[in-house]
């Protein structure tokens, strides 16, 4: 029997299941993944669960089985979706992208990974150089984009702390020629902070320094191996010893402390600020006078103000936070410049077309939930929209084209309170998150997916002058305002831009260059983050939308890492805000599989004496028909203009297992 029928793994498909119920699905989920079936089929989407120990299953040999089949004819896997992405991409021109979600740890990242890995190897069999060349840089992207993306944190020792959007492209032969990565919103106050047990990202863990920023030494990251991946893409010399000093000042910024003497804020301990100077090739001069003054325009006249000590914390602060900030992005968009497609010309070599590889922070609810959680479970949000939307509208275009027995499923459907709230958060002025709070009770007072203590007196789980919350689609969550107005509008005073802007370093002065500003010249305020970020997640979903999509659901099985412990409760709840029963009844509700006559015909014609090895009937169609009735299988298809509809992935197994006995 094929080991996807085979009931001692469970179902591959959840839609084989006999009732759709929560107890079955995890029952089914459990069971797999004790038997070390991580990955379980909802039609053509992947349910993942990590398995949190080395698995034999991405190997040359797996690649080879599953390289060019169909997605029921192997065991549920990555690569099956990795290989329907890319037939679509290339024998049907469409441009695909693969969504991977899933909370923190859950396992995208190395998914993403593996998915790319795939693709790698299956393409290029001329083995032409500069294809070789794109596919190396593209995999040791992720290296360098790890080592200054991603932290040790409670939840994952390589966590992804931005969100990364690839695409790569194909030329029409189907080999890759280049490639562009979007980044998301990196976590960057982790410079400066880190809770208990974390770390700063990996890229600061390279020496034996000492500083005050990081909670714990070691040599974590493999530096030497990130170093070489970095020249490789082709980052010179200057532009590396640049990034060391931008992590080092980063490190000396977080020993500097600012005292007061009368009416004078003063730097401490000063020898810091030398070192500062050097190594960012300015005047030490330069240096103290940004982190103690900020240059004010009143009217016609500039003058100095001096900091108070607090604010001097402040500034310097914020200046770690957005060196290393802006050196990702620096990092990110040189990548691109190499990776980027040049000298194609769709005239001569035809469509250009793109697989899109999405890995992103999953949903997060914490203790404490803060601007940054209300960002990540925004995205997530919207992107939870768009599976909705884009699995609803491919069942509906499918049977459009094709009329066979088609109704509509009706799905819960959000109403976007989101704009609301971040319409509330860039109207800030001067306000203070207490302000900023009111202005959201007032507005929102009558939504249904918004409380807070003043419109719930009685509910005791919520701060009176401090929080909301929001019924999102995977949970309630409460947020704490506080801070909610300063990341928002997250400032960083225009000294320490002119300061960066006028280094002698020209890699440096590069990140920096609405430092060449002066301070009368400096008219508009800066974006706030939640507008930059909304903006980005909306070009983001309107690029998604506009692909043929593939899923990956990642559900992390315990919170210790262990490879045999499946905690029911945790994984339920993974399960139900995913919305994967859901998705198994949309699933079953329509149809598992689609295919064209004339190619179903040939994979299955052997299976019938009215169809081996020629058939005599009035049309492909027919031909199909007749064979399926003979098979028994009349009750679970339905009959397009141009293709057979199959109900449930039981029917092709079973006629796989037919075709199998018959060659
Ligand atoms: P996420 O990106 O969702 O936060 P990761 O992909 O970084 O999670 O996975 C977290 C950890 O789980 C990895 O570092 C690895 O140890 C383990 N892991 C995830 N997926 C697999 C897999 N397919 N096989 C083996 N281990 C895995
Ligand atoms: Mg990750």
């Amino acid at each position: 029997m094929a080991e996807h029928e085979s009931l001692e793994f469970g179902k591959a498909d959840f839609v084989l299941l006999d009732n759709v119920s929560l107890e079955e699905f995890m029952a089914n989920l459990k069971l797999r993944f004790e038997k070390g079936r991580i990955y379980t089929y909802i039609g053509e989407v992947v349910v993942s669960v990590n398995p949190y120990r080395a698995m034999n299953i991405y190997g040359r040999d797996t690649i080879e089985q599953y390289k060019g089949r169909e997605l029921y004819e192997r065991p549920p896997h990555l690569f099956a979706i990795a290989d329907a992405a890319y037939k679509a991409m290339k024998r049907r021109n469409k441009d695909t992208c693969i969504v991977i979600s899933g909370e923190s740890g859950a396992g995208k990242t190395e998914a993403s990974k593996y998915i790319m890995q795939y693709i790698a190897a299956i393409t290029n069999p001329g083995q032409r150089a500069e294809v070789e060349r794109v596919k190396n840089m593209l995999l040791k992207s992720n290296c360098v984009l790890e080592a200054f993306g991603n932290a040790k944190t409670n939840r994952n020792d390589n966590s992804s702390r931005f969100g990364k959007y690839m695409d790569i492209n194909f030329d029409f032969k189907g080999d890759p020629i280049g490639g562009h990565i979007n980044n998301y919103l990196l976590e960057k106050s982790r410079v400066i902070f880190q809770q208990e047990g974390e770390r700063s990202f990996h890229s600061f863990y390279q020496g034996t320094n000492t500083f005050q920023l990081l909670s714990s030494i070691d040599d974590g990251a493999d530096f030497k191996a990130v170093a070489d991946a970095m020249k490789v893409i082709g980052f010179t010399a200057d532009e590396l010893q640049t990034v060391y000093k931008v992590l080092a000042t980063i490190l000396h910024l977080g020993n500097l402390t600012f005292g007061v003497d009368g009416d004078t804020t003063l730097i401490e301990n000063s020898k810091v600020v030398a070192v500062i100077g050097d190594l960012l090739a300015t005047k030490e001069e330069n240096v103290e006078k940004a982190l103690l003054y900020r240059t004010v325009a009143t009217g016609r006249d500039v003058i100095d103000k001096q900091h108070t000590a607090q604010e001097a914390s402040y500034g310097r602060d914020a200046l770690a936070k957005a060196m290393y900030e802006r050196m990702f992005c620096w990092i990110v968009g040189r990548i691109n410049d190499v990776i980027e497609v040049k000298n194609y010309d769709a005239k001569v070599h035809g469509k250009n077309t793109v697989i899109g590889v999405l890995d992103i922070y999953g949903f997060e609810i914490f203790q404490n939930n803060s601007f940054e959680q209300f960002c990540i479970n925004y995205c997530n949000e919207k992107l939870q929209q768009l599976f909705i939307q884009l699995v609803l509208r491919q069942e509906q275009e499918e049977y459009h084209c094709n009329d066979p027995l088609f109704s509509l499923c009706t799905w819960l459907q959000h109403k976007g309170i989101f704009s609301v709230l971040d319409e509330a958060c860039m109207n800030v002025g001067k306000v203070t998150d207490k302000v900023f709070l009111q202005g959201l009770n007032s507005k929102l007072v009558n939504h249904a997916h918004y409380t807070s203590r003043k419109l719930s007196p009685t509910d005791k789980s919520l701060e009176f002058d401090r929080d909301f919350r929001v019924r999102h689609y995977a949970g309630n969550v409460v947020y704490s305002v506080v801070g909610f107005i300063d990341k928002n509008k997250d400032t960083l005073f225009q000294d320490f831009k002119r300061l960066l802007y006028n280094s002698s370093n020209p890699v440096l002065k590069v990140m920096w260059p609405e430092g060449k500003l002066r301070i009368t010249e400096v008219t508009k305020r800066p974006l706030t983050a939640a507008t930059l970020f909304k903006n980005s997640m909306i070009a983001l979903v309107e690029n998604l939308a506009c692909k043929e999509p593939y899923y990956v659901r990642c559900i992390k099985p315990n919170d210790v890492k262990s490879p045999l412990l499946f905690e029911h409760e945790r994984c339920r709840h993974q399960v139900e805000y995913l919305g994967l029963l859901e998705n198994v009844r949309v699933r079953r509700a329509g149809f598992a599989n689609r295919q064209e006559y004339p190619r179903f015909l040939q994979r299955y014609k052997m299976i019938s004496e009215f169809t081996w090895p020629n058939h005599d009937l009035p049309s492909e169609k027919e031909a199909v028909k007749k064979l399926l009735q003979g098979c028994g299988f009349e009750q679970d298809v339905a009959y397009g203009k141009t293709k057979v509809f199959i109900r449930t992935p039981r029917t092709l197994f079973c006629l796989e297992e037919q075709r199998t006995e018959m060659v």
